[in-house]
């Protein structure tokens, strides 16, 4: 089974699915990314917030795979919007992953209340972009005000958007935004940590294919063109979202998905988090 790859609007191309860490201990990040790495996963989703990079570098490190093979995110912690702090905490990503590249670095989210316009964060990335020590940069949780000022406002466009996705929150506008300014989007908390496993239209979906609910959702991003990143340390998890290219869900079972929506997210509204771990 192969994972299809989107081509970001540089030309870059990213695995369709990736393995994320978020919430894996720093511990039991080496061998949760090695697990991933054995099922067939060529793209990791970590950030500097999550204290694991050193995990995952070790993972990369001892799979024994290419450099090339693998395609990596990490993103800025939220209290280095400052340009320098922004290069400095760069550098120090690369450090603990053990590499001298990174596939994708994010703005991890907006801040809109701190006193640094997160205008000037991303130009400090402009800079990482152009050393070529970052072969793509994007952005995260950034609302469609927020893509509009990058956009207006700076030279480089995002590669991608990662924000919250689910059936329970199909974010229409956002992703709208994005695709019209060619823009990526993933699509974070895929299976809204489990939450939407259990939903009727969802279980009778997966009934129907013969496939797990969390599979079926798995299928329905893909489908609707996002790129996602599900986390399980927990191997047979693991593999059962892997496994989702074998099966194609019609027209009519996206639509009923998509109906599922209710503007409910699990995580934070971008527009109000301002935290500074
Ligand atoms: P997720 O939707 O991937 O759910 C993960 C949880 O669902 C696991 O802890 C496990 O309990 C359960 N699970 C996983 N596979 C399952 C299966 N097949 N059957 C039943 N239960 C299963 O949520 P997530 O980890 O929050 O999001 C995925 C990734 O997105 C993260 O690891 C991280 O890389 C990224 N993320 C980014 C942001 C951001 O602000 N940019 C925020 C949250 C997550």
């Amino acid at each position: 089974m192969s994972v299809p790859t989107i081509a970001l609007n540089n030309g870059i191309e990213i695995p369709q699915l990736g393995f994320g860490v978020y919430q894996v201990k720093p511990d039991q990040t080496k061998e949760a990314t090695l697990t991933a790495l054995e099922v067939g996963y060529r793209h990791i989703d970590t950030a500097q917030m999550y204290r694991n990079e050193k995990g995952v570098g070790e993972a990369i490190a001892e799979s024994g795979l290419a450099r090339d093979e693998v395609f990596v995110t990490s993103k800025l912690n939220n209290g280095f919007h400052a340009h320098d702090d922004a290069l400095h905490a760069f550098d120090e990503s690369l450090e603990r992953l053990g590499l001298d590249q990174l596939d994708l670095f994010l703005i991890h989210w907006p801040l809109p209340a701190i006193d640094v316009d997160f205008v000037e964060t991303w130009k400090a990335l402009e800079e990482i972009y152009a050393s070529g020590r970052a072969r793509s940069i994007g952005v995260s949780n950034f609302q469609p005000k927020h893509v509009r000022r990058l956009v207006q406002e700076t030279d480089v466009v995002p590669a991608v958007n990662q924000v919250e996705v689910h059936p329970f929150l199909t974010q229409d506008e956002v992703r709208a935004v994005n695709a019209e300014h060619g823009i990526a989007t993933e699509a974070w908390s895929p299976i809204a940590q489990g939450l939407v496993l259990d939903n009727p239209v969802i279980t009778g979906i997966a009934a129907d294919h013969d496939k797990t609910p969390a599979q079926v959702v798995l299928r329905w991003h893909v489908q609707r063109g996002d790129i996602i990143f599900p986390k399980s340390v927990t191997r047979s998890r693991v593999e059962e979202n892997f496994a989702i290219f074998d099966f194609e869900l019609e027209e009519a079972e996206i639509g009923l998905i998509n109906a599922l929506n209710k503007d409910h997210r699990t995580g934070p509204d971008p527009d109000e988090f301002n935290w500074i771990p």
